[in-house]
């Protein structure tokens, strides 16, 4: 068994960017420039945000990070987007979700630029994302195909079983492993909360995408022997032992499934740490268009 080490390779992506970032600058171009807004107080979404701005000055991005009460209007959050399109010094733009109940997800995705929608969850990239074209692919499944990618994993014509259907991870996700591309080229089966048979579908599966955010979901006795397994779950649960309070779980009995897998991702140090790598890489990829 193989850990898939998130870490290592967000930060190999990571070193690669700040080389390339330093040299535009050399040219006499300007930095990749990230705008982040958060509304609320959640403090998951703050820790992911945090996150993000702080791989920013890492690797010598600039960013912006936009702090909103969670009372902000709807209309006043369009009219910041408006703004943050209209810059000409930014480059990516990302607006942490979930947000409040009055606020609509959808009305605010459609209103960043496909151009600076980093996150690639407008309609225009997720449309290009599925024909194939070149497009902003959101994050987490970018950051998972990055993974497999490095460690060579195969998967041309191998069965994979996607739980969780959500249009940020589990569906990019099933259309990103069926395209004909490497990696890629898998049989995909998309599992939901619908799903009759799910223990037999991942019993037969050489590659599990575990991405519904129940912890410790997938057991043992649903994964094959040899399988690939990439836990995406992130879930808080109350952990007295830690300063926080809490613990973060995947959706993989790592303890039981570990042993009887190729390769597997942990929680924390898998899928989160390339989340931000992939982040990191269309914040780039949207500066380098501009020019
Ligand atoms: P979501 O709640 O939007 O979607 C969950 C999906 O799981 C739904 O499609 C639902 O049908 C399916 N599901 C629920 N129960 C099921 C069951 N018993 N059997 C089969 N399918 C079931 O969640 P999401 O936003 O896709 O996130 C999923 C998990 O991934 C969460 O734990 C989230 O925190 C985590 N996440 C991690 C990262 C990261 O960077 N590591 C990024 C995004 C999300």
């Amino acid at each position: 068994m193989q850990i898939l080490d998130g870490q290592f390779v967000s930060r190999l992506i990571k070193e690669r960017l700040k080389m390339d970032a330093a040299a535009l600058v050399s040219e006499g171009k300007k930095i990749p420039h990230l705008a982040a807004v958060l509304v609320g107080n959640n403090g998951a979404s703050e820790t992911y945000v945090t996150a993000k701005v702080k791989a920013c000055a890492e690797i010598g991005f600039k960013s912006t990070m936009l702090r909103l009460d969670d009372s902000v209007s709807e209309s006043k959050l369009l009219s910041i987007i408006e703004d943050l399109n209209g810059d000409m010094d930014v480059d990516g733009i990302l607006v942490q979700l979930p947000l409040p109940k009055h606020i609509s997800d959808e009305r605010i995705i459609l209103a960043i630029d496909p151009s600076k929608d980093v996150d690639g969850f407008h309609p225009v990239n997720v449309g290009k994302m599925v024909l194939g074209s070149p497009s902003f692919i959101s994050a987490t499944p970018h950051g998972i195909m990055l993974l497999i990618e490095h460690y060579k994993i195969k998967t041309a014509g191998k069965k994979a079983a996607v739980i969780g259907r959500s249009n940020i991870v589990g569906r990019p996700m099933s259309i990103l492993l069926s395209t004909n591309t490497t990696p890629g080229n898998c049989t995909v089966t998309l599992c939901h909360s619908h799903t009759h048979n799910l223990k037999d579908i991942c019993a037969e599966s050489d590659i599990i995408i575990a991405a519904l955010g129940k912890p410790e979901f997938l057991r043992a006795d649903m994964v094959k022997e040899g399988a690939v397994i990439i836990d995406v779950g992130i879930t808080r649960v109350p952990d007295a032992t830690k300063k926080s309070g809490f613990a973060l779980k995947g959706d993989v009995a790592f303890a039981e499934v570990s042993p009887k897998c190729s390769f597997i991702t942990p929680v924390p140090g898998g899928v989160g740490p390339m989340t931000i790598a992939a982040l990191m890489k269309n914040t780039f990829t949207a500066l380098k268009r501009k020019y």
